[in-house]
């Protein structure tokens, strides 16, 4: 059946301090179906720990680094470096343990995320633990505390009021296209979400003219650690040359802002400078030969 339900789709941080279930939590999200990049450690990029797909929406949640491996109590220092990577997402979910408040750290991280104009859920873990008399006047002081777009009492042990966090997540999402195809495991999504921020791009911003014959691909994904960047050279594929000037536009206007567009998006996911040099190419009647199909992966 089609839903008249936009598609949503973007980038979650779960934060909070150390063993509040935060990992618990990702678990529940992501179920079976994880496409988890690479383990290498990236310092200075962003690393998707998990998409969690939807039939209405698909949640690619970040790694926050610092919160996750810190052992101890939680410093200022560790706080603003794990919440670096909040710039780059479009919603934070916060976690705490009913059985354990921990105000000091969730005030620290409170006062970080303050600065910021992104939004914030609460989520109450733990809740198997406490007595209802106790929960209550908890999620009253957190309501005072910060102006949280939702907060909901929870347990990700048990699985209790999970889906309604989830929910709340979907709601606060921006509509946005499948970055990941369903059934995605791989482990270099990237470059193939890259190719994908390219295409809504084009959809976006060339209108109407241009048919759904559109095909990105990604040539080339450097890392260049030394420059702090990463370089990409992509393709956009039209089925008929009168496309090319629709996408390439006056003065290759068109083509520039397609490239602009893009490039912010890619760098918010990788978290780091990105070097983006876009082609069109015609490719007569794509849709319609098979090798070419297999080679733009649908
Ligand atoms: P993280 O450090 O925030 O990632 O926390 P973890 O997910 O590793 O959880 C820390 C501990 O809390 C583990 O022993 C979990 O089994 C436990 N835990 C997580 N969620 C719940 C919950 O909802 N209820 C209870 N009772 N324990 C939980
Ligand atoms: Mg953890």
């Amino acid at each position: 059946m089609i839903s008249k339900t936009a598609f949503k789709s973007g980038f979650v941080a779960i934060v909070g301090a150390p063993n509040v279930g935060k990992s618990t939590l990702l678990n529940q999200c992501l179920g079976e179906k994880v496409a988890i990049t690479s383990e290498k450690p990236q310092t200075t990029r962003n690393r998707i720990l998990g998409v969690a797909h939807l039939p209405q929406a698909q949640l690619i949640f970040l790694d926050t680094p610092g919160v996750h491996r810190a052992k101890g109590p939680l410093n200022v220092r560790i706080v603003e470096v794990a919440l670096k990577v909040v710039e780059s997402v479009d919603l934070v979910v916060l976690m705490t343990d009913a059985a354990s408040p921990q105000k000091a750290a969730h005030d620290m991280i409170l006062r970080v995320l303050r600065k910021k104009t992104l939004p914030v859920v609460l989520a109450v873990n733990k809740i198997d633990l406490v007595k209802k008399e106790r929960l209550l006047p908890l999620m009253d002081q957190w309501q005072k505390a910060y102006p949280f777009e939702a907060i909901v009492p929870m347990s990700a042990l048990e699985g209790t009021q999970v889906d309604d966090l989830v929910a709340e997540m979907v709601k606060l999402l921006p509509e946005g296209p499948k970055y990941y195809p369903d059934d995605s495991l791989t482990d270099m999504p990237e470059r193939f979400i890259a190719a994908e921020m390219i295409r809504e791009k084009v959809f976006r911003l060339t209108g109407e003219e241009i048919p759904y014959a559109v095909a990105v691909t990604v040539e080339s994904f450097k890392e260049r650690p030394e420059k702090g960047l990463i370089d990409i050279q992509a393709t956009i594929h039209v089925e008929k040359e009168t496309q090319k000037p629709i996408i390439i536009g006056k003065g290759a206007k068109m083509l520039k802002r397609i490239g602009t567009h893009a490039r912010e998006d890619i760098e918010r996911m990788v978290g780091c400078k990105v070097f983006l040099k876009l082609f069109v190419r015609v490719q007569k009647n794509w849709t319609r030969d098979a090798r070419a199909i297999r080679r733009f992966g649908y």
